[in-house]
Protein backbone atom coordinates (compact mmCIF):
# COMPACT_ATOMS: atom_id res chain seq x y z
CA UNK A 1 0.00 0.00 0.00
CA UNK A 2 1.34 3.54 -0.77
CA UNK A 3 2.48 5.58 2.32
CA UNK A 4 0.28 7.89 1.76
CA UNK A 5 0.29 9.97 4.78
CA UNK A 6 -0.17 13.74 5.11
CA UNK A 7 1.01 15.07 8.45
CA UNK A 8 4.68 15.45 8.79
CA UNK A 9 7.37 14.57 11.37
CA UNK A 10 8.09 17.54 11.91
CA UNK A 11 4.56 18.92 12.48
CA UNK A 12 4.87 20.34 15.79
CA UNK A 13 0.76 18.50 16.48
CA UNK A 14 2.61 15.34 15.57
CA UNK A 15 5.86 13.32 16.80
CA UNK A 16 5.26 10.24 15.39
CA UNK A 17 7.27 9.90 12.18
CA UNK A 18 5.56 8.31 9.51
CA UNK A 19 2.11 8.36 11.24
CA UNK A 20 -0.90 9.87 9.80
CA UNK A 21 -1.70 12.01 12.96
CA UNK A 22 -3.75 14.83 12.58
CA UNK A 23 -4.35 17.90 14.66
CA UNK A 24 -6.76 17.47 16.76
CA UNK A 25 -9.87 19.86 15.80
CA UNK A 26 -12.00 19.48 18.50
CA UNK A 27 -12.46 22.95 19.42
CA UNK A 28 -13.46 24.60 22.16
CA UNK A 29 -17.74 24.44 23.53
CA UNK A 30 -18.84 26.68 24.00
CA UNK A 31 -17.69 28.39 20.80
CA UNK A 32 -16.54 31.38 22.42
CA UNK A 33 -14.99 32.93 19.62
CA UNK A 34 -17.21 36.42 18.35
CA UNK A 35 -16.49 36.89 14.41
CA UNK A 36 -17.11 40.25 12.85
CA UNK A 37 -20.34 40.29 10.94
CA UNK A 38 -19.21 42.53 8.75
CA UNK A 39 -16.02 40.66 7.84
CA UNK A 40 -17.98 37.09 7.80
CA UNK A 41 -20.55 38.36 5.34
CA UNK A 42 -17.70 40.68 3.30
CA UNK A 43 -15.80 37.38 2.58
CA UNK A 44 -19.16 35.50 1.66
CA UNK A 45 -20.25 38.03 -0.30
CA UNK A 46 -17.91 39.65 -1.68
CA UNK A 47 -16.46 36.27 -2.93
CA UNK A 48 -19.95 36.12 -4.53
CA UNK A 49 -19.47 39.26 -6.18
CA UNK A 50 -16.67 38.29 -7.56
CA UNK A 51 -17.49 34.75 -9.09
CA UNK A 52 -20.09 36.78 -10.78
CA UNK A 53 -17.96 39.82 -12.34
CA UNK A 54 -15.38 36.74 -13.19
CA UNK A 55 -18.12 34.58 -14.87
CA UNK A 56 -18.78 36.23 -18.23
CA UNK A 57 -15.36 35.64 -19.26
CA UNK A 58 -14.18 32.58 -17.34
CA UNK A 59 -13.44 31.05 -20.38
CA UNK A 60 -12.09 34.24 -22.34
CA UNK A 61 -8.35 34.78 -23.08
CA UNK A 62 -6.90 37.98 -22.12
CA UNK A 63 -7.00 39.21 -26.19
CA UNK A 64 -10.80 38.03 -26.28
CA UNK A 65 -11.24 40.25 -22.84
CA UNK A 66 -9.80 43.31 -24.30
CA UNK A 67 -11.17 43.17 -27.97
CA UNK A 68 -15.23 43.00 -26.30
CA UNK A 69 -14.48 45.09 -23.06
CA UNK A 70 -11.72 47.76 -24.08
CA UNK A 71 -7.86 48.06 -23.53
CA UNK A 72 -9.16 48.04 -19.59
CA UNK A 73 -10.79 44.77 -20.31
CA UNK A 74 -14.13 43.82 -17.82
CA UNK A 75 -14.81 46.74 -15.14
CA UNK A 76 -18.10 45.64 -14.35
CA UNK A 77 -21.12 42.89 -14.24
CA UNK A 78 -21.79 41.66 -17.64
CA UNK A 79 -24.63 39.49 -18.51
CA UNK A 80 -23.43 35.55 -18.34
CA UNK A 81 -26.06 32.50 -17.27
CA UNK A 82 -28.88 34.88 -18.47
CA UNK A 83 -28.31 38.07 -16.67
CA UNK A 84 -25.80 40.55 -14.62
CA UNK A 85 -24.88 39.75 -11.56
CA UNK A 86 -25.36 35.52 -11.68
CA UNK A 87 -22.90 33.05 -9.33
CA UNK A 88 -21.11 30.02 -11.09
CA UNK A 89 -20.59 26.90 -9.33
CA UNK A 90 -17.57 28.59 -6.72
CA UNK A 91 -20.36 30.09 -5.17
CA UNK A 92 -23.34 27.16 -5.08
CA UNK A 93 -20.49 25.12 -3.02
CA UNK A 94 -19.38 27.80 -1.17
CA UNK A 95 -22.73 28.26 0.31
CA UNK A 96 -22.94 24.27 0.82
CA UNK A 97 -20.03 24.49 2.56
CA UNK A 98 -21.10 27.28 4.87
CA UNK A 99 -24.50 25.08 5.40
CA UNK A 100 -22.08 22.54 6.38
CA UNK A 101 -20.29 24.36 9.16
CA UNK A 102 -23.33 24.76 10.74
CA UNK A 103 -24.46 21.71 10.56
CA UNK A 104 -21.70 20.06 11.99
CA UNK A 105 -21.48 22.55 14.16
CA UNK A 106 -25.30 21.71 15.81
CA UNK A 107 -23.97 18.08 16.07
CA UNK A 108 -21.10 17.95 17.53
CA UNK A 109 -22.76 20.42 20.03
CA UNK A 110 -25.77 18.64 20.65
CA UNK A 111 -25.17 15.18 19.93
CA UNK A 112 -21.20 14.84 20.32
CA UNK A 113 -21.08 13.68 16.11
CA UNK A 114 -18.15 13.26 15.23
CA UNK A 115 -15.64 15.94 16.09
CA UNK A 116 -13.97 16.31 12.26
CA UNK A 117 -17.37 17.44 9.80
CA UNK A 118 -15.67 15.36 6.95
CA UNK A 119 -19.36 13.01 6.74
CA UNK A 120 -21.35 16.65 7.04
CA UNK A 121 -19.33 18.39 4.26
CA UNK A 122 -19.77 15.11 2.17
CA UNK A 123 -23.53 15.27 2.68
CA UNK A 124 -23.32 18.58 1.87
CA UNK A 125 -21.88 18.53 -1.35
CA UNK A 126 -23.68 15.36 -2.36
CA UNK A 127 -27.10 18.08 -2.07
CA UNK A 128 -25.52 20.26 -4.48
CA UNK A 129 -24.51 17.49 -6.95
CA UNK A 130 -28.24 17.01 -6.68
CA UNK A 131 -28.66 20.49 -7.62
CA UNK A 132 -27.12 20.07 -10.72
CA UNK A 133 -29.53 17.85 -12.17
CA UNK A 134 -29.13 14.23 -10.90
CA UNK A 135 -32.70 13.08 -9.02
CA UNK A 136 -31.44 12.42 -5.03
CA UNK A 137 -32.01 8.85 -4.71
CA UNK A 138 -28.80 8.82 -7.10
CA UNK A 139 -27.06 11.64 -5.70
CA UNK A 140 -27.06 11.10 -2.04
CA UNK A 141 -25.62 7.98 -1.99
CA UNK A 142 -25.73 6.95 1.86
CA UNK A 143 -27.15 9.67 2.74
CA UNK A 144 -30.59 9.65 0.50
CA UNK A 145 -32.41 8.07 3.00
CA UNK A 146 -35.69 10.33 2.65
CA UNK A 147 -36.93 10.98 -0.86
CA UNK A 148 -35.97 13.89 -1.02
CA UNK A 149 -32.97 15.99 0.39
CA UNK A 150 -32.96 17.74 3.87
CA UNK A 151 -31.82 21.71 4.97
CA UNK A 152 -33.46 24.66 3.75
CA UNK A 153 -30.91 25.59 1.26
CA UNK A 154 -30.86 22.67 -1.26
CA UNK A 155 -34.56 23.89 -1.61
CA UNK A 156 -33.56 27.26 -3.07
CA UNK A 157 -35.00 26.95 -6.72
CA UNK A 158 -32.33 29.51 -8.22
CA UNK A 159 -29.76 27.51 -6.93
CA UNK A 160 -30.85 24.27 -8.43
CA UNK A 161 -29.05 25.67 -12.21
CA UNK A 162 -25.64 24.39 -13.77
CA UNK A 163 -23.05 27.13 -13.74
CA UNK A 164 -20.38 25.41 -15.45
CA UNK A 165 -19.16 23.28 -13.01
CA UNK A 166 -16.01 21.32 -12.82
CA UNK A 167 -15.46 17.77 -14.24
CA UNK A 168 -13.62 16.82 -10.99
CA UNK A 169 -16.12 17.49 -8.57
CA UNK A 170 -19.34 15.76 -10.69
CA UNK A 171 -16.89 13.01 -10.96
CA UNK A 172 -16.07 12.83 -7.51
CA UNK A 173 -19.37 13.07 -5.88
CA UNK A 174 -20.95 10.68 -8.70
CA UNK A 175 -18.46 8.10 -7.40
CA UNK A 176 -19.62 8.70 -4.24
CA UNK A 177 -23.32 8.56 -4.86
CA UNK A 178 -22.51 5.35 -6.71
CA UNK A 179 -21.28 3.81 -3.46
CA UNK A 180 -17.00 4.66 -3.40
CA UNK A 181 -15.60 5.66 -0.19
CA UNK A 182 -15.53 9.30 1.02
CA UNK A 183 -12.28 10.58 0.32
CA UNK A 184 -9.91 11.54 3.10
CA UNK A 185 -6.27 13.01 3.39
CA UNK A 186 -5.12 9.31 3.90
CA UNK A 187 -7.33 7.69 1.18
CA UNK A 188 -6.61 10.03 -2.28
CA UNK A 189 -9.49 9.17 -4.47
CA UNK A 190 -8.02 11.05 -7.33
CA UNK A 191 -3.89 13.21 -8.51
CA UNK A 192 -6.50 16.26 -9.44
CA UNK A 193 -5.63 19.32 -7.94
CA UNK A 194 -8.73 21.59 -9.91
CA UNK A 195 -9.13 24.62 -8.05
CA UNK A 196 -12.44 23.31 -7.22
CA UNK A 197 -11.76 22.47 -4.12
CA UNK A 198 -10.04 25.93 -2.97
CA UNK A 199 -12.90 27.38 -4.43
CA UNK A 200 -15.22 26.73 -2.16
CA UNK A 201 -13.14 26.89 1.08
CA UNK A 202 -13.46 29.80 2.66
CA UNK A 203 -16.45 29.06 5.33
CA UNK A 204 -13.96 26.08 6.70
CA UNK A 205 -12.42 29.58 8.57
CA UNK A 206 -15.47 29.92 10.87
CA UNK A 207 -15.21 26.01 12.27
CA UNK A 208 -13.16 26.32 15.37
CA UNK A 209 -11.11 29.28 16.94
CA UNK A 210 -7.51 27.82 16.37
CA UNK A 211 -6.79 28.52 12.38
CA UNK A 212 -4.98 25.52 12.10
CA UNK A 213 -8.48 23.15 12.54
CA UNK A 214 -9.73 25.12 10.28
CA UNK A 215 -6.59 24.65 7.67
CA UNK A 216 -7.29 20.85 8.74
CA UNK A 217 -11.10 21.35 7.95
CA UNK A 218 -11.09 22.67 4.76
CA UNK A 219 -8.05 20.53 3.54
CA UNK A 220 -10.59 17.32 4.60
CA UNK A 221 -13.41 19.21 2.74
CA UNK A 222 -10.99 19.56 -0.15
CA UNK A 223 -10.01 16.07 -0.46
CA UNK A 224 -13.42 14.71 -0.94
CA UNK A 225 -13.45 16.04 -4.51
CA UNK A 226 -9.24 16.27 -4.95
CA UNK A 227 -6.69 13.72 -3.90
CA UNK A 228 -3.92 15.96 -4.72
CA UNK A 229 -2.14 17.32 -2.20
CA UNK A 230 -1.70 20.74 -3.68
CA UNK A 231 -6.29 20.51 -4.18
CA UNK A 232 -6.70 19.94 -0.88
CA UNK A 233 -3.56 22.01 0.89
CA UNK A 234 -4.82 25.08 -1.02
CA UNK A 235 -8.04 24.84 0.58
CA UNK A 236 -6.98 24.68 3.75
CA UNK A 237 -4.47 27.84 3.35
CA UNK A 238 -7.44 29.39 2.18
CA UNK A 239 -9.32 28.96 5.16
CA UNK A 240 -6.40 29.42 7.61
CA UNK A 241 -5.55 32.74 5.82
CA UNK A 242 -9.59 33.51 6.10
CA UNK A 243 -9.37 32.77 9.71
CA UNK A 244 -6.95 35.07 10.11
CA UNK A 245 -8.46 37.75 8.63
CA UNK A 246 -12.13 37.38 10.13
CA UNK A 247 -9.89 37.86 13.36
CA UNK A 248 -8.53 41.14 12.64
CA UNK A 249 -4.73 40.18 11.26
CA UNK A 250 -3.92 42.22 7.98
CA UNK A 251 -3.16 40.20 4.68
CA UNK A 252 0.47 40.39 4.69
CA UNK A 253 0.63 39.00 8.18
CA UNK A 254 -1.46 35.95 7.61
CA UNK A 255 0.05 34.30 4.78
CA UNK A 256 3.29 34.85 6.66
CA UNK A 257 1.53 32.57 9.20
CA UNK A 258 0.31 30.04 6.90
CA UNK A 259 3.36 29.50 5.29
CA UNK A 260 4.96 28.78 8.32
CA UNK A 261 2.30 26.36 8.84
CA UNK A 262 2.10 24.86 5.48
CA UNK A 263 6.18 24.26 5.47
CA UNK A 264 5.12 21.33 7.89
CA UNK A 265 2.84 19.51 5.42
CA UNK A 266 4.19 17.25 3.17
CA UNK A 267 4.01 17.91 -0.43
CA UNK A 268 2.98 21.42 0.54
CA UNK A 269 6.16 22.59 -2.20
CA UNK A 270 3.98 23.44 -4.89
CA UNK A 271 1.52 25.87 -2.75
CA UNK A 272 4.27 27.32 -1.18
CA UNK A 273 6.21 28.21 -4.36
CA UNK A 274 2.52 29.53 -5.63
CA UNK A 275 2.31 31.65 -2.18
CA UNK A 276 5.57 32.72 -2.36
CA UNK A 277 5.47 33.79 -6.37
CA UNK A 278 2.35 36.12 -5.07
CA UNK A 279 4.12 37.57 -2.86
CA UNK A 280 7.25 38.42 -4.89
CA UNK A 281 4.71 39.38 -7.30
CA UNK A 282 2.51 41.81 -5.13
CA UNK A 283 6.01 43.55 -3.69
CA UNK A 284 7.06 44.36 -7.45
CA UNK A 285 4.27 46.91 -7.56
CA UNK A 286 0.80 46.44 -9.76
CA UNK A 287 0.96 43.79 -12.44
CA UNK A 288 -0.55 43.82 -15.25
CA UNK A 289 -2.36 41.35 -16.67
CA UNK A 290 0.17 39.73 -18.50
CA UNK A 291 2.49 39.60 -15.36
CA UNK A 292 -0.41 38.23 -13.19
CA UNK A 293 -0.52 35.48 -15.84
CA UNK A 294 2.78 34.50 -15.00
CA UNK A 295 1.09 33.03 -11.70
CA UNK A 296 -0.88 30.78 -14.18
CA UNK A 297 -4.01 30.24 -15.26
CA UNK A 298 -6.37 29.66 -12.07
CA UNK A 299 -7.50 25.78 -12.74
CA UNK A 300 -5.72 24.42 -10.41
CA UNK A 301 -5.54 25.10 -6.88
CA UNK A 302 -2.62 26.98 -6.02
CA UNK A 303 -2.67 29.15 -9.06
CA UNK A 304 -6.02 30.44 -8.32
CA UNK A 305 -4.80 30.67 -4.56
CA UNK A 306 -2.55 32.56 -5.86
CA UNK A 307 -3.55 35.00 -8.38
CA UNK A 308 -6.35 35.66 -6.00
CA UNK A 309 -3.59 36.68 -2.80
CA UNK A 310 -1.63 38.92 -5.81
CA UNK A 311 -4.52 41.01 -6.50
CA UNK A 312 -5.79 40.91 -3.25
CA UNK A 313 -2.67 42.25 -2.09
CA UNK A 314 -2.01 45.25 -4.60
CA UNK A 315 -5.33 46.39 -4.48
CA UNK A 316 -6.36 50.13 -4.28
CA UNK A 317 -10.04 48.85 -2.76
CA UNK A 318 -11.93 45.94 -2.84
CA UNK A 319 -13.77 46.68 -6.43
CA UNK A 320 -9.98 47.46 -7.60
CA UNK A 321 -8.96 44.08 -6.24
CA UNK A 322 -12.08 42.06 -7.80
CA UNK A 323 -11.52 43.83 -11.54
CA UNK A 324 -7.50 42.84 -11.31
CA UNK A 325 -8.25 39.34 -10.06
CA UNK A 326 -10.69 38.79 -13.20
CA UNK A 327 -9.19 39.91 -15.93
CA UNK A 328 -6.93 37.65 -17.41
CA UNK A 329 -6.82 34.73 -19.88
CA UNK A 330 -7.73 31.97 -16.47
CA UNK A 331 -10.19 30.82 -14.56
CA UNK A 332 -11.71 34.29 -13.73
CA UNK A 333 -14.71 33.15 -11.59
CA UNK A 334 -12.84 31.39 -9.18
CA UNK A 335 -10.09 33.87 -9.10
CA UNK A 336 -12.38 36.60 -8.21
CA UNK A 337 -14.38 34.95 -5.74
CA UNK A 338 -10.73 33.82 -3.92
CA UNK A 339 -10.07 37.29 -3.80
CA UNK A 340 -13.55 38.20 -2.98
CA UNK A 341 -13.15 36.43 -0.07
CA UNK A 342 -9.76 37.50 1.40
CA UNK A 343 -10.92 41.23 0.56
CA UNK A 344 -14.10 41.06 1.83
CA UNK A 345 -13.06 39.25 5.26
CA UNK A 346 -9.99 42.07 5.52
CA UNK A 347 -12.12 45.16 4.29
CA UNK A 348 -16.07 44.31 4.88
CA UNK A 349 -19.30 44.44 4.07
CA UNK A 350 -19.34 47.98 3.75
CA UNK A 351 -16.21 47.96 0.87
CA UNK A 352 -18.29 45.99 -1.36
CA UNK A 353 -19.89 48.40 -3.85
CA UNK A 354 -23.41 48.87 -3.42
CA UNK A 355 -25.17 48.39 -7.05
CA UNK A 356 -22.74 45.28 -7.39
CA UNK A 357 -24.31 43.82 -4.00
CA UNK A 358 -27.66 44.65 -5.33
CA UNK A 359 -27.71 42.89 -8.42
CA UNK A 360 -26.09 39.91 -7.09
CA UNK A 361 -28.07 36.87 -7.58
CA UNK A 362 -28.97 35.23 -4.51
CA UNK A 363 -28.17 37.93 -2.00
CA UNK A 364 -30.90 37.43 0.55
CA UNK A 365 -29.83 33.39 0.43
CA UNK A 366 -26.27 34.29 1.07
CA UNK A 367 -27.04 37.01 4.04
CA UNK A 368 -29.66 34.74 5.33
CA UNK A 369 -26.88 31.54 6.03
CA UNK A 370 -24.57 33.98 6.85
CA UNK A 371 -26.43 35.50 9.51
CA UNK A 372 -27.18 32.06 10.89
CA UNK A 373 -23.82 30.60 10.61
CA UNK A 374 -23.06 33.90 12.89
CA UNK A 375 -25.98 33.27 15.14
CA UNK A 376 -24.60 29.26 15.44
CA UNK A 377 -20.98 30.42 15.87
CA UNK A 378 -21.00 32.17 18.56
CA UNK A 379 -20.75 31.86 22.95
CA UNK A 380 -25.22 32.77 22.34
CA UNK A 381 -25.73 29.92 19.97
CA UNK A 382 -29.49 28.46 19.99
CA UNK A 383 -28.72 25.51 21.95
CA UNK A 384 -31.70 23.21 21.49
CA UNK A 385 -34.20 25.27 19.67
CA UNK A 386 -35.99 22.88 17.42
CA UNK A 387 -36.89 24.57 14.81
CA UNK A 388 -33.00 25.73 14.32
CA UNK A 389 -32.35 22.32 14.34
CA UNK A 390 -34.89 21.28 11.62
CA UNK A 391 -33.74 24.33 9.61
CA UNK A 392 -30.05 22.78 9.70
CA UNK A 393 -30.22 19.22 10.89
CA UNK A 394 -26.90 17.86 12.39
CA UNK A 395 -25.84 16.05 9.63
MG1 LIG B 1 -17.31 28.65 -11.56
Amino acid sequence: MPDTTIAPPTNRHDGTPGALVLPSVDGDLPYERVIPADRWLGCLLAGAVGDALGAPVEFLSLAEIRTRFGADGLTDYTPAYGGRGRITDDTQMTLFTAEAMIRGHVGKRLMFFEQQPGSVLQHAYQRWYHTQGTPWHRAGGSYAMEAEPDGWLVRVPELHHRRAPGATVLTALKGFADGAERGLLSRRINNSKGCGAVMRAAPCALWSEDPLDCFVVAAQAGALTHGHPTGFLSAGALAFVVHRLLDGADLPTALAEVRAELVTWEESEETVAALDAAVDLAERGRPTPEQLESLGGGWIGEEALAIGVCAALVADDLADGLRLAVNHSGDSDSTGAICGNLLGAVHGLPAVPPGWLAELELREVMERLGRDALVEFSPANPLEDPTWRERYPAW
